[in-house]
């Protein structure tokens, strides 16, 4: 975390922004009762390890210079009332009967959420006043949601009380978006935000939501392509996927005992428990199963500097996301075959849950404008869709920010 971080030159313009928003909403309540606090939290990007966070399996993500800040004055109310500068709405929820029922279906619900969460795990939450503004582009499978969440848990924090470690706090947040706001995510897009570090990726394994940070090479630069497609994975092909891996470990566990997830398969037993399983769901399975493979070998990858062995991972990746989870989409194709043809792009893949959202890319320090001009030459004549190119860094994960005085 990045607590007690100064904010960077750059961010001055923003929190002027963000005060501007907070001081229009005067006259909303009563006196505050401090100092106006600024909080921020990374959006993320996966490298590795698809659909395999809910299979207890391992995932490989790093947190990003995409960020959502807070800048809040903490007040007596058992209240928080928000201003989203994105949104250019504000709006407001009370700690008296929090409840999901009482969910309003808007942007506000990630606060709320966390609130309900944090006050479930026995966690003490203040009221304040906020507003609050975001570079993490929504909808695009950059976790803009855990973005939300992760930096509402530390405006939300009363100082000075004991905080939860950032998997744990992850985990209240996971809790918050499933059984408040209703998203059935696995952990990884809000552990990332929680626990991001800057110069690495982290290696989670969501069986024991414990981490390991991964360098990244110095060499390599991270490139995010948004394909701007407008189909996302909906919960319910998401839903289904999820229940075909249940059903895959439920019929394995009948010959094999001690299988609990698919995180207990491994290709041999895969192999000979097949015929067992609905050809479908054989074929969910062994996606899962070799992903895992996947991110054990792209950690060795990434510390070895194995550049080839970093573009046979992602593409295998990608092609097995495609034919055997079928959760890419020709947008989706379409912005990796682009990415792969330019010369300094290492590897490339689909990231997040898929049928739109991103593509991740390692390139050599030098080729991303390279890869940025093909996509923009290349990607909308092959689409008729509007692509955006982010060249990330990688940060460290959610905390609060120091204030000029
Ligand atoms: P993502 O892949 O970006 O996490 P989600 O659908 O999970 O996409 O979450 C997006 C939701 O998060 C938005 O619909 C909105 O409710 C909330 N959100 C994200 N960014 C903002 C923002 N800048 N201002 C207000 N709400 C936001
Ligand atoms: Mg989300």
């Amino acid at each position: 975390m990045s607590d007690g971080q100064t904010a960077s030159p750059s961010s001055g313009t923003r929190v002027a922004a963000l005060r501007a928003r907070l001081d229009a909403q005067s006259g909303t309540g009563p006196q505050t009762s401090g100092p106006a606090r600024l909080v921020r939290a990374p959006g993320r990007v996966n490298l590795i390890g698809e659909h395999t966070d809910y299979n207890e399996g391992l995932v490989l993500p790093a947190a990003i210079d995409r960020e959502f800040w807070i800048l809040f004055e903490p007040w007596d109310r058992p209240e928080v009332v928000m201003t989203s500068a994105d949104m250019d709405e504000t709006r407001s929820f009370s700690f008296e009967g929090l409840s999901p029922e009482t969910r309003s279906k808007s942007w506000i619900d990630y606060v709320a959420a966390t609130a309900w969460a944090m006050r479930e795990a026995g966690l003490p939450i203040q009221g304040f006043r906020g507003a609050m503004g975001s570079t993490v582009p929504i909808g695009s499978g950059l976790s803009s949601s855990a973005a939300l969440e992760m930096a509402s848990s530390w405006a939300l924090a009363v100082p000075g009380a004991p905080r939860p470690d950032p998997a744990a706090m992850a985990a209240i947040a996971q809790r918050a978006e499933n059984r408040y706001v209703g998203v059935n995510c696995g952990i990884m897009d809000q552990f990332a935000s929680a626990a991001g570090q800057a110069g690495h990726a982290l290696l989670i394994d969501c069986r024991i939501n414990k981490f390991k940070a991964t360098p990244m090479p110095s060499d390599l630069s991270l490139v995010v392509c948004d394909t701007g497609s407008p189909h996302r994975l909906d919960a319910s092909a998401y839903n289904t996927r999820r229940s075909e891996c249940e059903l895959g470990v439920e019929l394995i566990a009948e010959r094999e005992p001690g299988v609990k997830a698919l995180r207990d398969v491994d290709e041999a037993m895969l192999a000979r428990n097949r015929d067992r399983l609905p050809e479908v769901v054989a074929r969910r399975c062994e996606h899962v199963v070799q992903e895992d493979g996947r991110v054990m070998a792209t950690v060795a990858a990434l510390r070895d500097g194995d550049l080839d062995a970093l573009g046979r991972l992602f593409a295998a990746s990608h092609a097995s996301l495609r034919d055997l989870y079928e959760v890419s989409s020709a947008e989706l194709d379409a912005m990796v075959e682009i990415a792969v043809s330019v010369p300094g792009v290492v590897a490339s893949r689909m990231t997040g849950a898929g049928f739109g959202g991103c593509t991740v890319n390692l390139v050599k320090l030098g080729a991303e404008v390279a890869l940025q001009d093909a996509v923009m030459a290349q990607y909308e004549k092959r689409t008729g869709l509007t692509p955006r190119v982010f060249i990330v860094a990688t940060v460290d994960g959610a905390g609060e920010v120091e204030l000029d005085a």
